[in-house]
């Protein structure tokens, strides 16, 4: 594409949320909220908007059935079950014969009537104490939000089936959005909110879509199908990029490249410092597709698999078979080296959007219903998923670990739940691995400040920095307009990581990360000299790490953390840290 020199250059600053370039024609996604209309229809005529409903029915049933088909090609029989329950929800006499009385009785207008009516059985099947049945609820939302879509001819396409090689302009994106791109038709992300560690943004680094986030008032200053310049290095989004800039960028570009192919020149040696320290370096994965990705870049196995993602764009929970052939896989990939597959980590920004009763809307997510909290109350999908993950061990070296742990209370009840289902599967002749490794999530201060008590009763601590830093600084960590408060480097960040590390290695068991602080390599030195023992980040950063893990010795991390533990303010440590890095980069690439 081609500079527009009709139109000036407009740049807007943003956070640079995700390394890399991207220039193409922009896509700006307005996610709507439907407006349903309400008017007053005449007598005579009612009988055409009853027809209306009739053809929308029709049009609606025609796509359901389409995505059912499209579903049991791509994922199978068992998924494609849900939309079956789809076009039943149309065939619902009730639904249809209450609709067209309201009509005739209120004189309202047909999206208004079924608007209504649809309401009304929503909140009577979410209201049922009953698993199956309020289930329904979501099966009718999801239809009828079709229907009106339909009704009102608007399209309700999910980003995905817009794009077509764009740079997608934003608002927000979900993290289940996010996790339906494809990476070739999503050259770039950029959006008004958001933040470094919101989920939507993990997975744009984890698929290398460069990402600028908290660029405000973008919404209204860029079209569709404009020209523009994504640089997620330093958080720009360059609109009309000038024939200069596209040329600045262009050689900004080759010489990025270049640094890459450095870094992946060396990415299949051993992961040890200069004095001979081995730091294993594994992957955080989202979901099983991953796994090549993974190994391309020499990741020793998984240390975090955010198994959520195998529920976020689904229209229900999945079954126990599907979540076993998905854990297997992963499993089966890596042989020896660990997968530590997280337990469901639904709630705060990822709500499961197939399953929006199981999700009621609060003022505080990040505070509330989420992980653990969320499958302690829901034991039925939490034992489905356990015993799926148990399964899977029993073909490679899985391993479990609970997210959102708040002291030893949850951990025994998570426990306890995962011993009833190692016993149920013992009844059933089931094999899975006996001797399974069961870690603790350490990403809520009071955890940290437990971390003794915690390592007695777990076999690793697998540290949340993203989660740490949001709770211990009180910083919402998809807020943008605190973003800059948001401070790994925080004194007391530093002395809670190094607390809950002497914590663990006291207890004998090995402490890693696999916060976003884990796979930047400003940070790297600093958590191996607080003691980490291990660092998990997504694939496309392992390289970096490793380079620099290779150019410098435990010995200067060390030193480099008495330092930082030694200053007073987060600014000072960055600049301690940036110091490090920058020196024994530029020594090692000459
Ligand atoms: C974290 O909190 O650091 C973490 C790895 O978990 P998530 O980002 O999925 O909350
Ligand atoms: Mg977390």
């Amino acid at each position: 594409m081609s500079s527009d020199s009709t139109k000036s250059e407009v740049i807007f600053e943003g956070i640079p949320a995700s390394p890399g370039i991207a220039h193409g024609a922009g896509f700006v996604y307005r996610k709507s909220e439907l407006e349903v209309p309400e008017y007053q229809v005449p007598v005579d005529a009612r009988p055409a908007e009853i027809k209306r409903l009739g053809d929308a029915l029709i049009k609606t049933r025609g796509q359901i059935a389409a995505i059912r088909d499209q579903v049991r090609a791509n994922l199978g029989e068992d998924e494609a079950q849900i939309f079956d329950a789809h076009l039943m929800v149309l065939e619902d006499r009730a639904l249809i014969t209450e609709t067209e009385r309201a009509i005739e009785t209120s004189g309202k207008n047909v999206e208004a009537c079924f608007n209504a009516v649809s309401q009304r059985y929503i909140t009577a099947f979410a209201e049922i104490d009953d698993e199956y049945l309020s289930e329904r609820a979501s099966d009718i939302r999801d239809v009828a939000s079709r229907v009106l879509h339909a009704l009102l001819g608007k399209t309700s396409e999910t980003l995905s089936e817009h794009l077509g090689r764009h740079v997608v302009i934003a608002d927000d994106i979900t993290p289940s959005d996010a996790a339906s791109l494809d990476r070739s038709a999503a050259l770039g992300l950029v959006t008004a909110s958001g933040s470094k560690t919101s989920h939507a943004v993990i997975v744009a680094r984890s698929m290398k879509i460069p990402a600028v986030v908290g660029v405000h008032g973008v919404l209204d200053q860029v079209v569709s199908d404009e020209d523009v310049i994504i640089d997620g290095y330093e958080g720009l989004l360059i609109l009309h990029p000038s024939a200069e800039t596209l040329e600045r960028y262009g050689s900004l570009r080759e010489e990025k490249q270049v640094f890459e192919q450095r870094m992946m020149a060396a990415v299949n040696e051993p992961s040890v410092t200069l004095d001979g320290v081995a730091v294993p370096l594994r992957a955080n994965i989202e979901k099983e597709d991953e796994c090549q990705l993974v190994k391309d870049h020499a990741g020793e196995g998984v240390g975090l698999f955010r198994s959520e993602y195998l529920y976020l764009a689904v229209p229900k929970v999945p079954t126990e078979e599907s979540q076993y052939m998905s854990y297997r896989t992963v499993a089966e990939a890596f042989g020896a080296a660990p997968v530590v597959i997280r337990t469901l980590d639904l709630g705060g920004d990822k709500p499961m959007s197939g399953a929006p009763h199981l999700f009621p809307r609060e003022d505080n997510p990040f505070l509330g219903f989420r992980a653990i909290r969320f499958c302690l109350k829901h034991v039925d999908i939490f034992k489905t998923q356990l015993r799926a993950i148990l399964r899977a061990s029993a073909h490679g070296n899985v391993q479990i670990m609970f997210p959102m742990i708040s002291g030893t209370t949850e951990l025994r009840q998570a426990k306890a739940v995962l011993e009833e289902c190692q016993e149920e599967l013992k009844r059933e002749g089931v094999a899975f691995k006996s001797d399974l490794k069961v870690g603790s999530m350490i990403e809520i201060p009071s955890a940290a400040l437990t971390a003794d008590q915690l390592a007695q009763e777990c076999d690793f601590f697998s540290i949340g920095t993203n989660d740490l830093i949001q709770y211990l600084l009180a910083i919402d960590r998809v807020n943008d307009r605190i973003a800059h408060l948001y401070e790994p480097t925080h004194p007391a960040v530093l002395r809670m990581l190094k607390e809950v590390v002497d914590k663990g290695h006291a207890a004998g068991i090995k402490v890693s990360v696999c916060g976003e602080m884990a796979g930047d390599p400003v940070y790297v030195p600093l958590l191996l000299g607080l003691g980490v023992d291990e660092l998990s980040m997504t694939p496309p950063l392992i390289p970096a790490a490793k380079f620099l893990i290779r150019a410098m010795s435990m010995k200067e991390a060390k030193a480099l953390a008495d330092g930082a533990l030694a200053l007073t303010s987060g600014a000072e440590i960055e600049r301690l840290c940036l110091q490090f890095y920058r020196d024994h980069m530029a020594e090692a690439t000459g």
